[in-house]
């Protein structure tokens, strides 16, 4: 039997806690004093945007890259991009972030749920067919918590049908489908710099485009004549740009971790991690599991406090955007038996560990183990 949980009163695995995030970045600082040396940090208007924006799509082979406030504020421009309006409809995951969902609505268009992969929960091209209706203008994606979505499905379906295709890789930044980088098979693609993401600046956003056309109208939306209304601050975009340089190195780290975790965790049982099915590497913003309490022996609830007592950043997903919402405010396509079953199901570790060493993923490992080897007593405190 292993050392009691912390969740009984045992010593928690990492007992400050789960690693900070941003963590120290040598890459940073130094851009940050350079930033007040140059006094960079205090214009309207230096070199670290369109730097960093040539970076961008340098670093993901597309033609054109923008920066902007806010990955939500990205997905709002990618879907104006798209020319989306008051009546048309948008096809998107019944399992997804609800800030999408809710810019959908601020364009004055109709979400169309369309039910996930019982493998990844991430949307199902299969889906798309029984959401479609000539209303339709675009499918917005996400790739969520280590999941992928099959792009080349996607886009092949949506080029077949005249729909517009948005890519958030707001949790796959560094991530590769099918051969290419993630944010680079829709006609846009998003990514956030928000604080909890892969690169950070506390806030920021950018669009991918591989089409002129859209790169311009998206250019014009963020603009009031001169003025950008809410872009990314010089600041932020100097600190952005030593992130973006190193992440490909910690991209393979994460996936070499995640690795070692998933081999770690294969004898506990209801912990079904994501699995993808088109060809590439997500970059682990989050790692996701299909938790199946009966097979654990505890509740989804329960397990996630047992292990945030252990100084594990696990958490329960997102609710499934249905759920307890009026039907007005959306159509359903099909019964979205996968999306109802991911917001009630999923459990997913946040990526800071996953940048410490292998020891740190063993502890990860060994907490879960010994969450569920104590599971009997933890269960009865409990109720
Ligand atoms: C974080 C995130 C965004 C954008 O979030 P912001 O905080 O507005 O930058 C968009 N989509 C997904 C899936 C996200 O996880």
């Amino acid at each position: 039997m292993p050392d009691r949980p912390a969740i009984l009163g045992g010593a928690p695995a990492f007992p400050n806690g789960p690693p900070a995030w941003p963590r120290p970045d040598p890459g940073v600082a130094a851009a940050l004093a350079a930033a007040t040396a140059t006094g960079a940090w205090g214009r309207y208007h230096g070199d670290n945007v369109p730097a960093l924006e040539a970076e961008l799509a340098a670093f993901h082979a597309v033609p054109h890259a923008l920066t902007c406030a806010s990955g939500t504020l990205a997905v709002e421009t990618a879907l104006r991009a798209l020319k989306v309006g008051p009546g048309d409809e948008v096809i998107l995951a019944g399992y997804d972030y609800e800030p999408n969902f809710l810019t959908v609505h601020a364009l004055g268009a109709k979400p169309v749920l369309a039910d996930v992969a019982a493998h990844n929960w991430n949307l199902d091209h299969a889906a798309l067919d029984a959401a479609a209706s000539p209303l339709t203008k675009a499918v917005l994606c996400s790739h969520l918590h280590g999941g992928l979505v099959p792009m080349p499905d996607v886009c092949a379906w949506a080029a077949a049908h005249g729909i517009g295709v948005v890519e958030d890789a707001s949790q796959a930044t560094g991530a590769t489908v099918a051969g290419k980088p993630a944010g680079t098979w829709g006609d846009v693609g998003t990514l956030s710099f928000g604080g909890t993401k892969l690169v950070t600046a506390g806030r920021g956003g950018a669009l991918l485009f591989r089409d002129r056309a859209g790169f311009q109208r998206a250019k014009l939306w963020l603009h009031r004549g001169t003025q950008a209304w809410a872009p990314l601050s010089e600041l932020a975009a100097a600190l952005v740009r030593p992130q973006l340089a190193a992440l490909a190195a910690g991209t393979i780290q994460r996936t070499a971790r995640v690795a070692l975790l998933l081999r770690e965790l294969a004898d506990v049982p209801g912990l079904t991690p994501f699995e993808n099915r088109v060809a590439g590497s997500p970059a682990y913003y989050k790692v996701g599991f299909r938790y199946d309490p009966g097979a654990l022996g505890l509740t989804r609830e329960v397990f996630v406090s047992a292990l945030r007592a252990e100084g594990v950043a696990f958490d329960v997903g997102f609710t499934s955007l249905h759920a307890g919402r009026s039907p007005s405010r959306y159509r359903a396509a099909g019964d979205l038996r996968e999306a109802t079953a991911a917001g009630l199901g999923c459990i997913a570790l946040h990526h800071p560990v996953l940048w410490g060493s292998d020891d740190d993923v063993r502890r990860v490992a060994a907490a879960v183990r010994a969450v569920y080897e104590w599971r009997e007593a933890i269960q009865k405190q409990n109720f």
